[in-house]
């Protein structure tokens, strides 16, 4: 049985999904069953015929597309959020854009604790070559996918206006998507989840992958979508957030609440972008 980090059992998940219309924008969403954990249309090691590759099933299209020697315990293939402006700019969250971002190939940069993660891994079946070979935290900067006309504009003149959201405002629609997880080996917890609530007077919505090494370090990339319907132009804030735990004042029990984690954690980035919606 496979169980979420929230209690939630996984592989009994029926498929649902809902569509709303607000306005100028529509918000769907689509969840299901975890990826299964090899091919699902042949016995053979190779899994689906590679010609036809419309045909593959949905754990070959992932292993094709997505180039890592191992992908997360928990991937979420048919979670979706898309939301669709009228002018067909639209904003998409899935888990094979965002594992696409993971570094693979060659690795730029030597994560902290490799060594101890190895040595925590040895019981695993992964080669040595296939540590060094990819980001094991999976970590991820993805921040959406979006597809369109947009205009973009690194633009500092905008903001989120906190004001606003923290006025106990009617929510009209509330969802949250886990796109995937891995609990590292019982090492700690990498997440990438996607949450969105609309007011009666626009959106907003939070993409955060967050990482957990524990007794080593900590993570988290956090991507906003603030929205007001009367606006022509969505504020995307993305931030970077990490340290080690060595680094922080936190005592152990309060590692598990990413909530009230997160904000404790050194901001080491922060983006901001005007993605201005045509008529
Ligand atoms: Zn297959």
């Amino acid at each position: 049985m496979v169980m979420t980090s929230t209690g939630v059992n996984v592989n009994k998940l029926p498929v649902s999904e809902e569509e709303h219309s607000f306005g100028t924008w529509q918000v769907k969403y689509k969840q299901s069953h975890i990826l299964h954990s090899k091919c699902t249309e042949t016995s053979s090691e190779n899994g689906c015929p590679i010609e036809g590759s419309d045909k593959l099933c949905i754990f070959c299209k992932f292993s094709k597309e997505v180039s890592l020697p191992h992908l997360p315990d928990m991937v979420f293939p048919n979670n979706l959020l898309i939301l669709k402006h009228k002018s067909g700019a639209t904003i998409e969250f899935n888990a094979m854009d965002a594992l696409k971002k993971v570094q693979h190939g060659k690795m730029n940069l030597k994560i902290a604790c490799s060594s101890e993660w190895k040595e925590a891994r040895q019981d695993t079946g992964l080669v040595d070559n296939e540590i060094g070979s990819f980001d094991w935290t999976f970590s991820t900067d993805y921040c959406g996918t979006l597809s369109g006309e947009w205009v973009m504009q690194n633009c500092p003149d905008v903001s989120i206006n906190w004001d606003r959201l923290k006025q106990k405002d009617k929510i009209l629609f509330f969802h949250e998507l886990t796109l995937f997880e891995d609990e590292l080996h019982d090492n700690g917890i990498s997440v990438l989840n996607v949450k969105i609530r609309v007011m009666e007077w626009g959106f907003f919505l939070l993409l955060r992958y967050f990482l957990r090494v524990d007794g080593v370090m900590i993570r988290a990339n956090d991507t906003r979508f603030y929205h007001e319907f009367d606006a022509d132009y969505i504020v995307r804030e993305i931030t970077t957030r990490e340290a080690k735990i060595s680094e922080l004042n936190i005592p152990p029990t309060a590692m598990a609440d990413q909530n009230s984690l997160v904000p404790e954690i050194p901001l080491r980035r922060t983006v901001i972008e005007k993605l201005v919606l045509k008529k």
